[in-house]
């Protein structure tokens, strides 16, 4: 895989760079509630920028349906970006269209450009190659040179993540080296003991790790949204918690391995649980009350880890040397249920372990509840892409960079 020093000294200057970033920042609107992926990739623009080149700054925000919606604008990241590179950043109102060949076209040496999200063309995520093809075709033509670094969708196969790098000279982005260079230490001689959290609300995607995780952790924490299909694996009621019927044969075959290999896997004790899922805009008070996590009422559901769940995990984490963490413990977005989240920021920082937090809400969580990221060994820009990389998949946006 090529660096980007590589290229920087080969010479870029006058060259038409286009950097596959991530910028799928949260937004309120128009308000960007965390920048840390437009920060994450500000050192290979400014590199780029700086050596001469004309930066193409591409990337996708959110789920748009393959057309332009302007809920999805990458205007504010655009802003964003050119107020942390302290320059003017150009910005095009399409992708390949008009607007993105007469911007790039009118780049001089050392100015950047932002394009529109790529989602907005229904090439983009094409599980057909010769749409995706096509789309990377036209892609093509905005540069002469590819940088791939936005980590957060390496782990998937779209036209400016894995069919645009065949058809342009291409290098790695330093945040994707640095990604990279974090995930081998969590695979290969790991420091141990080696304790991993997850939590969140993406189940399904998330189980698959825990396989894999099986042969290398020492401990499994379980919070957030997928506790429950544990709790009803053990054979507990969860009420109306979120819970994922159809994966509790598997996580049963999780636990009973997880036995065999003398792995521990700690679930909650105790949960926060309410008749509703709490107002994310209003904030209003939401009054959950606390119940073992073998007692929750049919009704109810569990929104968060409880006060002895959190000590518990803390302790867990206490004595750890590695940790990686991916998945909030609660519904942090809401104060009422943000304190289980909290709790397992503190132990990393507390704890003089390499701990890696992964995935977008996580990330966001630790900085939106306040937390120094430097306090932390590496937060990593990419939720779904870590995991797959700790899955022991292969990529298709790092594979795409190998030559
Ligand atoms: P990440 O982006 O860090 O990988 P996810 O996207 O999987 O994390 O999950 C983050 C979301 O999970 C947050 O919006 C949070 O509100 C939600 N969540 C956490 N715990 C629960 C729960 N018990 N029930 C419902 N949603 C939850
Ligand atoms: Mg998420």
């Amino acid at each position: 895989m090529k660096t980007i020093d590589e290229l920087l000294a080969e010479g870029v200057a006058g060259k038409r760079v286009f950097v596959r970033a991530d910028l799928n920042v949260p937004l309120d609107g128009t308000t960007i509630t965390d920048d840390g992926r437009i920060r994450a990739v500000r050192p290979t623009v400014s590199a780029l920028a700086a050596a001469g080149a004309r930066v193409v700054v591409a990337s996708h925000l959110g789920r748009p349906k393959g057309a332009p919606d302007p809920a999805f604008s990458l205007a504010p990241a655009a802003a964003r970006l050119g107020e942390l590179l302290g320059s003017e950043v150009a910005f095009a109102t399409d992708t390949v269209g008009e607007s993105a060949r007469a911007t790039v076209a009118a780049l001089t040496d050392g100015q950047v450009a932002v394009i529109e999200n790529l989602r907005f063309n229904a090439g983009e995520t094409s599980k057909d190659d010769a749409e995706r093809g096509a789309f990377a075709d036209q892609l093509a033509e905005l540069a002469d040179l590819y940088v791939g670094d936005g980590f957060g969708a390496v782990h998937r196969k779209h036209a400016s993540v894995f069919d645009l790098p065949a058809r342009l000279p291409h290098a790695a982005g330093g945040l994707i080296a640095t990604e990279v260079g974090v995930l081998k230490k969590l695979t290969e001689d790991v420091a141990r003991a080696y304790a991993v959290v997850l939590g969140g609300a993406k189940v399904s995607d998330k189980l698959g790790v825990i396989d894999h995780l099986l042969e290398k952790a020492d401990r499994i924490l379980i919070g957030g949204g997928m506790a429950y299909t544990f709790l009803k694996a053990q054979g507990h009621e969860v009420g109306i918690s979120l819970l994922q019927e159809d994966q509790v044969p598997a996580v049963q075959g999780y636990l009973k391995r997880a036995e065999e290999l003398g792995v521990e896997f700690v679930l909650p004790v105790d949960v926060l649980v309410a008749h509703e899922f709490p107002d994310l805009k209003t904030k209003a008070p939401a009054h959950p009350t606390t119940v073992a996590a073998d007692a929750i009422p049919a009704d109810q559901e569990g929104l968060d880890i409880g006060p002895a769940t959190r000590e518990l995990y803390a302790a867990k984490l206490a004595d750890a040397a590695t940790v990686f963490w991916n998945g909030p413990m609660g519904v942090f977005e809401h104060p009422d249920y943000a304190e289980g989240t909290k709790a397992v920021a503190q132990a990393l920082v507390d704890s003089p372990a390499f701990s890696v937090v992964g995935g977008g809400d996580s990330a966001a969580a630790v900085r939106i509840l306040g937390f120094d990221e430097n306090a932390f060994g590496h937060i990593s820009t990419g939720g779904g892409a870590s995991l797959e990389y700790l899955e022991g998949k292969t990529l298709p946006g790092l594979a795409a960079l190998e030559d």
